[in-house]
């Protein structure tokens, strides 16, 4: 409730919409009726959602979660070759694809204006050539923001980062906890949502430590955070387009338990069965590498911020809502690290069936070395 604004419109929101929680029509906020009713992803009817930052990792999860029961999802993309996954995602004509530019106001509008949800998944890790952290987070979001205001789109959804705060040493929260702050100023029913680190497939996180490469940090891996499943995620936010009750709401969406970072690398270590060179470097040096680095190299490597995010343990907000509030059992990682990580096992080692009771008593481990 204290994330409430007093001016809000939605004061009467959970006796209202919870009436339709179940119906096959809906009326939305701006009184226009959807028919929920849903056969898959050729159903006729559903919501028209836009999805910023689709291209990116969560992206297809939302984006899939949305086109495969039946609704239409505008995709805003920059580049060609980063959309075409999606385009399967749902039946013919359902996802449809915008050109958009994060500073061309007009593609922006043109891109939520027919839309019933508008989802903002647009992030970055590290400065770029043409965008810096701040014109990513505060000012593409104030330009989304406006242009959903300017509509009157029924739903904003705002995906922002775990620890955002404004006053945090790491230029990413920050510039997190401002874009929030911009969002909720313009549109006072805006839903929050903070993910923590999080791990599936195209993951930044898993794929790095099991990844070829050497591994380099400064905090020794001792930061720590409680991963999340991308798939949890891209579920809770389904969920909060059903669910109009979410709406002025911050939603911190975190794994069940929190590792440190050398627990997981420990942990993925064990999956792939292979050793991997961690290199501690002193931040005071590592910063000004990075930092040259990401000024100078065009593909995505490291930045001062994330070596400064290292020494920064997840942080939760008590007052926040979670998965538990949307009924969902986050998984932990521990339970499917397997599936994401079999693709970096040698290919010396296979698996046999699983394990009798014996067996794990006597804690055999079924690895065989063929070469
Ligand atoms: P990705 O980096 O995989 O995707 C980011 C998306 O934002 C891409 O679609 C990218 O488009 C788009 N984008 C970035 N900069 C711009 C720009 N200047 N103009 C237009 N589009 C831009 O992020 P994730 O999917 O991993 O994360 C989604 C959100 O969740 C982000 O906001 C991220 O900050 C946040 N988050 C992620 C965490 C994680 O562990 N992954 C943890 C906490 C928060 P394009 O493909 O064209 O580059």
């Amino acid at each position: 409730a204290a994330h409430i604004p007093s001016n809000t419109r939605t004061a009467n929101l959970p006796t209202i919409c919870r009436r339709y929680l179940n119906s096959d029509v809906r009326i939305t906020r701006t009184g226009k009726p959807i028919l929920t009713v849903s056969g898959g992803r050729s159903s006729l009817g559903g919501y028209t959602a836009t999805v910023f930052g689709a291209t990116g990792f969560l992206g297809r999860y939302i984006v899939n979660r949305l086109a495969r029961s039946g609704c239409t999802v505008i995709v805003p993309f920059r580049e060609e070759m980063a959309k075409r996954h999606l385009k399967v995602a749902g039946d013919l004509g359902r996802v449809i694809f915008i050109e958009m530019d994060l500073r061309n106001t007009q593609s922006i509008e043109e891109s939520v204006r027919h839309s019933d949800i508008v989802y903002n998944l647009i992030g970055r890790d590290y400065h770029t050539k043409n965008f810096d952290l701040e014109d990513v987070h505060v000012e593409g979001t104030e330009r989304i923001v406006e242009a959903v205001a300017k509509y009157d789109i029924d739903r904003f959804v705002h995906v922002s980062s775990h620890s955002a705060s404004l006053d945090s040493p790491s230029e990413f929260y920050r510039t997190k906890a401002k874009g929030e702050q911009v969002a909720r100023n313009i549109y006072p029913e805006t839903t929050i949502v903070r993910p923590a680190p999080m791990f599936g497939f195209e993951d930044r996180l898993l794929n790095k430590l099991a990844g070829p490469t050497n591994v380099i940090t400064s905090n020794w891996m001792q930061q720590y955070l409680y991963p999340v499943h991308a798939i949890d995620v891209g579920m809770a936010l389904e969920k909060m387009l059903h669910d109009d009750t979410t709406a002025a709401e911050t939603f911190e969406l975190y794994g069940p338990k929190g590792y440190t970072m050398a627990e997981i690398n420990d942990l993925v270590g064990n999956e792939i069965i292979k050793t991997r060179r961690h290199i501690n470097v002193p931040r005071g040096l590592l910063k000004p590498i990075a930092a040259a680095l990401n000024r100078f190299i065009w593909w995505p490597t490291m930045s001062a911020d994330e070596v400064e995010r290292e020494f920064i343990d997840q942080v939760i907000d008590p007052k926040a809502k979670t998965f538990k509030d949307l009924e969902i059992e986050p998984v932990d990682i521990k339970s499917v690290l397997y599936e994401y990580l079999k693709g970096y096992r040698s290919p010396s080692y296979y698996d046999l069936p699983p394990m009798t009771e014996r067996e794990k008593r006597e804690e055999k481990k079924y690895l065989h070395v063929i070469d």
